[in-house]
């Protein structure tokens, strides 16, 4: 008798009625029409399954948060109208520790090191073509998300027992679904670095290079922001002009590059001192803007004498040597003003605060005027 499945047409040949052969044939003969609509159910299956899942990925387009990215494409990965896997996680790599970002495997740890002895760390240090999946034992499916030549993760889908049932031995299948989820952690790793990229523009055109405070076209649409919410909501909001005093000597003493570190620290400490909800910026120069929304001149002034005592208090190492104890003082000359009932110019209110600021100088510096 012929084995199953590889009956030729000639073994249908010289049949005999009534005969055992008969019946065998008639068994081997719905075995294979079975076979057949499974074949083409698979098929019909295979061709849903690219539709929906290339339908998935380009929904993954338009998201703007990492987070958000990461749940989708998991989603998208084990979702019945998707790849259909039992589980996916993706892992994403910081200072050289896999973090895991977002995963449908309960599994208590989260965190794996690349130096470390966990299977991620070992599959990424076995040696493959670059972006071709590979697996750990028979039902996963690793792939590693990379950009522009970098490393930013890793990828990895776990097959439902159900699907090696269904595809077992159907080539096709497999290698579409190897190349599948290759071509997602291509898209994937394409998107992390595409938002990241728009973060880092987005941060260069709103933050001053040298004191990280916002710059002055940022602070200046802040500005016109909050005046417009102060007057539709009749709130208070306040503004101030901090201007370092003697500057132009501390960079004639001590150099240029001196003046700059100092700026630079002072704008750190500017960023320590003030609440979340205010906005200090660069104005220009060595002259700082500080917005304080939902507050009166009275609570600003209080913000801005603690300011000033604050900066008593420090002393700062001009040398570039970093030598502990040694240090100069140096004071800030403050101005500062709050919108008036019905003023809505945020020019007025800018000038009233370097009025102020004015005054301070005149009056000897290291002090706030209103
Ligand atoms: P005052 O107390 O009246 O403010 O005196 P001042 O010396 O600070 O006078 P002014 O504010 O007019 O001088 C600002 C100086 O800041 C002049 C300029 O050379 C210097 N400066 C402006 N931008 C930078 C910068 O980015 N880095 C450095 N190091 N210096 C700068
Ligand atoms: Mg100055």
């Amino acid at each position: 008798m012929s084995k199953q499945g590889t009956v030729s047409a000639s073994d249908l040949g010289g049949l005999r009625p009534g005969s055992n052969d008969w019946k065998e044939q008639a068994q081997l003969q719905k075995h294979r029409a079975v076979k057949a609509l499974q074949s083409s159910l698979r098929m019909y299956e295979l061709n849903e399954k690219i539709k929906s899942t290339l339908d998935l990925t380009t929904r993954l387009l338009d998201i703007e948060k990492e987070s958000e990215l990461f749940s989708e494409a998991v989603k998208v990965l084990t979702s019945d109208d998707g790849m259909g896997f039992r589980d996916a996680s993706l892992l994403v790599l910081e200072e050289d520790i896999l973090h895991t970002a977002c995963s449908t495997l309960e599994r208590g740890k989260k965190i794996f090191p690349l130096d470390g002895d966990n299977r991620y760390a070992h599959w990424l240090a076995a040696a493959r073509e670059p972006g071709e999946p590979g697996g750990g034992s028979g039902n996963e499916l690793m792939v590693e998300l990379r950009s522009r030549g970098r490393l930013l993760g890793l990828l990895e889908v776990v097959q439902h027992e159900r699907e090696n049932t269904l595809f077992a031995g159907l080539d096709s299948f497999l290698e579409w679904r190897r190349d599948m989820v290759s071509r997602i952690g291509e898209v994937i790793a394409m998107l992390i670095d595409n938002l990241r990229l728009n973060r880092e523009l987005k941060r260069q055109s709103t933050v001053d290079v040298l004191t990280g405070v916002y710059n002055r076209s940022y602070f200046l649409q802040r500005v016109k922001d909050e005046v417009k919410r102060a007057c539709r909501y009749d709130r208070p909001l306040s503004l101030v002009f901090i201007d370092i005093d003697k500057f132009k000597e501390i960079n004639d003493e001590h150099g240029h590059l001196a003046g700059d570190s100092l700026l630079r620290e002072l704008g750190s400490l500017f960023r320590r001192n003030i609440r979340n909800t205010d906005v200090i910026g660069r104005y220009g120069g060595d002259e700082f803007v500080w917005l304080l929304p939902e507050t009166d001149l009275e609570m600003t002034s209080s913000a801005a004498r603690k300011l000033i005592s604050e900066l008593t208090d420090c002393r700062f190492d001009l040398s570039g040597g970093g030598t502990p104890g040694a240090g100069v003082a140096v004071t800030v000359s403050l101005g500062a003003a709050s919108l008036l009932p019905g003023e809505v110019e945020v020019e007025s209110l800018l000038r009233r605060a370097d009025e102020a600021l004015y005054k301070a100088k005149n009056g000897g510096r290291n002090r706030l005027e209103t």
